[in-house]
């Protein structure tokens, strides 16, 4: 996808701070951290939303999910707890429209979301 913020990041035209990549998925800083850590994990097959998620992609969000456990540890926050978010659509409060998984840590995190 040409215009798209993190098919450019995946791609390298835009940088970032990248934490994890292989052939499947990246995870980077947040630009805009919401807690001590603020990371994303995408595919980087350009799957706009969880609403394009089937069984002839879903396979990389098993995988993500993995990487996800990964980087928890590594980043010391498996322990006390952390959150993965999704958001979908308008109302889900999603930005970029590719699908992306919010790993967020380091402080108690309140529920419910606004
Ligand atoms: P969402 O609102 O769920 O679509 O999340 C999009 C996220 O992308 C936001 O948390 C932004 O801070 C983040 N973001 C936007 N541009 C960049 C960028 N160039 N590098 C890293 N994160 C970004
Ligand atoms: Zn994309």
């Amino acid at each position: 996808m040409s215009n798209c913020l993190f098919c450019k990041i995946i791609n390298k035209e835009i940088p970032s701070e990248i934490l994890y990549e292989d052939d499947r998925v990246i995870a980077f800083k947040d630009v805009n951290p919401q807690a001590p850590v603020h990371i994303l994990v995408i595919p980087k097959e350009h799957i706009e939303s969880a609403n394009d998620v089937d069984e002839g992609n879903s396979d990389v969000i098993g995988h993500i999910f993995a990487v996800i456990n990964r980087l928890v540890k590594e980043l010391g926050i498996d322990k006390d707890g952390y959150r993965i978010v999704n958001n979908c659509g308008e109302f889900g409060g999603q930005t970029v429209s590719h699908i992306h998984f919010h790993i967020l840590g380091g402080r108690q995190l309140l529920w419910p979301p606004g």
